[in-house]
């Protein structure tokens, strides 16, 4: 494994998560028409055997809002019939079903609280609900630094309320912040070799990375002070870090940052505080946007690389801002400049989006779903 890359660790707290979906079990009894004779086939969606209680903590996702086609199920088992219209006509109605969606985005316990004459039978349980997908986190710690043993991961954990009222935490990130010291976790580890620090060591870096997106990044920094202990004669690239976060107190790995800086290996730090009382709201992109000649310079005329890691709103912001400085100074075809850096593998983007606010999903989502609505219609 070679860390100074966006390598990322794979984390199930389940079987499927990790890949390893071999195991038959959960028998189901199905009819033959032919004799009339009942038999029991095989289920390989869960381990065998495996309680209720295991396969709803472990293995089941009953997190994420169930699907239409689950909510026609559903609806077949509402004694109540305004229930089950209700039911019925989300699961039909796609405009309809994706406002509610957005608005509540209610988990499997929700939807049994709120449509209470709902009875679903236990094979519906174990045959219908979806299975945990596994959850992904760049690596961030460099391979020369970690003993074989230790990853280390930036993770951010997700609790909110939704507009019910109900709090919703992320199931990775909370199985994390949970799991005692020395607990096991089930992972795996997924290349990225899109995302490594260049072949060519004397060219500049500029990286991108507000929130958790700094955390490849700390795996960069990582290596480079490493590969100087072990080489201090050879030059290396400078390195440009762009970091964002709402108040200063949540600057991510403030201290290892000033020791990077101190052993010239971060050469410049910029970052960009969106909350701070009576100042304007400042993002990433904000501060590129000042340091244009600075970027234009190390990108464009000294050949260097470009990370962005994080949000997909940001990396489209960052696009923009990266068009507006080549243009700037000089590029006119800026779009087609920073195609080409991309397939030169000189421009990369890592893009993960979760860490908008609630209004902002929401409202995000419902427009999408009014936008899918009409562009069908
Ligand atoms: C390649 C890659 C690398 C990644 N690296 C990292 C990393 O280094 N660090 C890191 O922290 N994450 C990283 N992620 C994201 C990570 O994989 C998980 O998506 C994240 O931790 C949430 O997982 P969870 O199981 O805790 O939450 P889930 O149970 O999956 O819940 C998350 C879902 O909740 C909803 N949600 C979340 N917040 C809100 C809100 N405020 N309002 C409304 N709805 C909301 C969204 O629908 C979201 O999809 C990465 C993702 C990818 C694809």
């Amino acid at each position: 494994m070679d860390n100074h890359s966006n390598d990322s660790l794979n984390i199930g707290n389940n079987f499927f998560g990790i890949g390893n979906n071999n195991s038959n079990c959960g028998e189901n009894k199905s009819t033959n028409n032919d004799n009339e004779q009942q038999k029991w086939i095989l289920h390989d969606r869960l381990p065998s055997p495996v309680t209720l209680k295991e396969a709803l903590t472990r293995y089941l996702d009953i997190t994420n809002p169930p699907t239409q086609r689950i909510l026609s199920i559903l609806s077949e088992h509402a004694s109540n019939s305004y229930e089950s219209e209700l039911l019925k006509n989300l699961s039909k109605d796609s405009a309809a079903y994706e406002n509610w969606k957005a608005k509540y985005f209610p988990n499997f316990l929700e939807i049994l609280t709120e449509f209470s004459s709902i009875n679903p039978p236990l094979e519906f349980i174990f045959t219908q609900l979806p299975v945990l997908k596994p959850r992904h986190y760049s690596i961030s710690s460099s391979s020369l630094t970690q003993s074989a043993f230790q990853i280390d991961l930036t993770v951010a954990v997700i609790q909110y309320y939704t507009e019910s009222g109900y709090r919703h935490y992320g199931v990775c990130s909370n199985f994390l912040n949970d799991k005692p010291i020395g607990g096991d976790v089930f992972a795996f580890i997924r290349s990225a070799p899109n995302f490594r620090l260049p072949k060519e060591r004397k060219v500049p870096i500029i990286m991108v990375g507000p929130g958790t997106g700094i955390a490849p990044f700390r795996s960069f920094w990582e290596h480079r002070i490493k590969l100087k202990e072990l080489n201090p004669s050879a030059d290396y690239g400078k390195m440009t870090l762009f970091f964002g976060c709402r108040y200063p107190s949540m600057q991510l790995y403030r201290e290892e940052i000033e020791t990077a800086m101190l052993n010239n290996v971060i050469k410049d730090y910029h970052v960009a505080y969106s909350r701070q009382p009576n100042q304007p709201k400042k993002y990433v992109q904000d501060i590129m946007r000042l340091l244009s000649r600075q970027i234009y310079s190390d990108l464009i005329e000294r050949k260097g690389h470009i990370y962005v890691c994080g949000d997909v709103s940001m990396a489209q912001d960052v696009n923009k801002t990266l068009q507006f400085i080549l243009n700037e100074n000089g590029i006119h075809d800026a779009d087609m400049t920073l195609l080409s850096l991309k397939e030169s593998m000189r421009y990369h983007e890592d893009i993960f989006g979760i860490t908008l606010r609630t209004a902002e999903v929401t409202n995000r989502n419902r427009s999408d779903a009014v936008r899918r609505t009409f562009s069908n219609s």
